[in-house]
């Protein structure tokens, strides 16, 4: 694993969070995006060289909202960044980490994303994720 990618926040509002957060950093989100399959919009401030993610369900059944149900807003999780995800994703396997996505998937900012469970991680959900070169016009 390279570095921190991100940390992901769970927020009721984004809206409010997107000023809250705003004011905090001194610098606008760069970037709001809707991740349908995963039932939440997201919005991304680069802080150096770490990116902060805020999320907030689309849904009740978006797991934003079950865990904002269960814990209450907060950070929801870590992502680091790797060359190489499904390589990674076998690495872990092997190493016994339980891979929420064998097959990574589609995430938000151009990136392929596997979780691992947080059950098998001290309770830290941990997001990888690699960098999808850019769409060519
Ligand atoms: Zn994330």
């Amino acid at each position: 694993m390279n570095k921190i990618e991100h940390i992901g926040i769970a927020v009721k509002h984004l809206k409010d969070a997107n000023t809250l957060f705003e004011k905090l950093f001194g610098i606008p989100n760069y970037k709001v995006e809707e991740v349908e399959s995963e039932g939440v919009n997201t919005s991304f401030f680069k802080v150096g060289d770490t990116k902060i993610e805020l999320l907030e369900a689309t849904d009740d059944d978006s797991p934003i909202a079950k865990f904002i149900k269960k814990k209450g807003e907060g950070i929801h999780h870590i992502a680091f960044d790797v060359d190489d995800i499904e390589a990674e994703i076998e690495r872990l396997t092997k190493e016994g980490f339980t891979v929420i996505h064998k097959t990574p998937k589609k995430g938000a900012d151009n990136k392929l994303v596997a979780f691992l469970h947080p059950k098998s991680t001290n309770g830290v959900l941990i997001e990888l994720c690699q960098e999808l070169p850019l769409p060519s016009k």
